[in-house]
């Protein structure tokens, strides 16, 4: 188990006090001149060595995405955007961040905007985010009296500032483009890519985008050094990591823990159990809903981190938004609110995801209530990989992900629901 000395976000939980003084005395803000004064180079080479994996989502490897942004400027300003839009169902790790720890955040920002040359970075918040907001630009306030944004920004000599954006709640505009274009004014619609927004991006300039874990844990791997972080976790899946575990256990919590740890210790020291045992376990969802299900059996011993989770299971850390169902559980039910979520949340830009959520939801419908023939189950599939792999943005395939774990794994509860709905009819005919 993690220790407590190792942990990044000490404040977590909101025991203690979140303003400037509070996180200085928890040792944020320490030598951040210093570290700036290493230069650009150092800071990006000491990120790719600690080996973090965006922790977004996606896990690309944060070092490597800065060290995409141009060395020289061609006069265009670059920009680095801060993906607070946490919107993922299931995810709420970064609001704990925004409201409790919020300097770590901030100073994350002022550091890794000077590794890639911005002057100017925006974290675009999730509308909803109310008191997430009010306290982060709270400590951003805070941050400019003190001379720790603004000119000469904490007397690194590098000046910097910091604006917060609030979104307004659609699920979209966390697609990394949707987010640019949202923040740009327009309608939250994902670009196709190319260009990628290190080349292109906000205003048509050079842009970095980053969720708030990955940039708020910048400042203190700096600190203790990127072997320090890349001792936690198997290799390629370095560090420790928020896990946002809801469901069916009997302690739901957020907590900061070290890649690679197993399920069942994830579960057993923090949340207290599988509620009524681990008998009792049905599925899975170990990373937001845009990942597939995993049946119980191949649950308990499964190591969470990226390369596990996708390499031997078919699913994906994702956003480590663990999502726990016991046998109380209607899965069938389950993935179709999944299915409606996703339908309501396409922009209706591309043909497949605009007209397959749709036509996928419907069938889930009716094969949550037993509505349909067998065969249909094999055309809900096909619809799944027609969507997957053929849109614009990831969204295509977030809708059908769940769809397909859910005939990959639960098939079987799917066909018995179809065969007792048609014996009742049968039955009910008879009488
Ligand atoms: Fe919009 Fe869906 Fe296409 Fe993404 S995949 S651009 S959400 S229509």
């Amino acid at each position: 188990m993690l220790q407590d000395k190792d942990r990044i976000f000490t404040n977590l939980y909101g025991m203690h006090e979140r303003t400037l003084a509070g996180a200085k005395a928890r040792g944020h803000w320490d030598g951040t001149a210093g570290i700036i004064k290493k230069g650009r180079d150092w800071i990006i080479d000491q990120m790719k060595a600690s080996g973090l994996r965006g922790r977004g989502g996606a896990g690309f490897p944060t070092g490597l995405k800065w060290s995409f942004m141009p060395k020289e400027s061609d006069g265009r300003p670059a920009y680095l955007v801060i993906n607070a839009d946490e919107s993922e169902p299931g995810t709420c790790k970064d609001r704990e961040i925004m409201r409790h720890d919020p300097h770590t955040l901030i100073e994350g920002a002022l550091i890794a905007s000077f590794a890639m040359g911005a002057n100017t970075a925006y974290i675009y918040i999730r509308g909803e985010f109310i008191r997430e907001r009010e306290a982060l630009q709270a400590a951003i306030d805070e941050a400019y009296d003190a001379g720790l944004l603004g000119k000469n920004a904490a007397k690194s000599g590098w000046d910097f500032d910091l604006f917060l954006h609030h979104g307004a709640g659609a699920y979209i505009c966390g697609e990394e483009t949707a987010l640019i274009e949202s923040l740009e004014g327009k309608k939250g619609m994902p670009r196709m890519k190319p260009p990628f927004p290190a080349g292109a991006g906000l205003y048509g300039c050079p842009t970095t985008v980053n969720n708030v874990e990955s940039i708020a844990v910048v400042p203190t791997i700096l600190r203790r050094g990127p072997e320090w972080f890349a001792g936690f976790g198997r290799a390629n899946n370095a560090g420790t990591k928020l896990f946002g575990i809801s469901g069916h256990v009997n302690n739901p919590c957020v907590v900061e823990e070290a890649m690679s740890i197993s399920f069942e210790e994830l579960i057993e020291k923090h949340c207290g159990g599988i509620r009524g045992g681990w008998d009792n376990l049905k599925a899975v969802i170990p990373g937001g809903s845009s990942v597939p299900c995993v049946r119980a059996e191949n649950m308990r011993d499964a190591i969470m981190d990226f390369d596990y989770l996708r390499g031997e299971l078919g699913s994906g850390l994702g956003t480590a938004a663990v999502i726990v169902m016991d046998q109380s559980t209607d899965i069938i039910k389950a993935i179709w609110r999944l299915s409606k979520f996703y339908k309501h949340e396409s922009c209706g830009q591309c043909t497949p995801c605009r007209e397959g959520t749709g036509w996928m939801m419907r069938v889930m419908d009716r094969l949550v209530k037993g509505e349909a023939d067998v065969e249909e189950i094999d055309m809900l599939w096909d619809v799944t990989k027609q969507v997957e792999g053929h849109t614009i943005c990831a969204l295509g395939d977030a809708a059908a992900w769940p769809i397909q774990g859910l005939i990959n794994n639960f098939r079987d509860e799917i066909e018995d629901r179809i065969r007792v709905n048609k014996q009742g009819k049968v039955s009910i005919a008879a009488e």
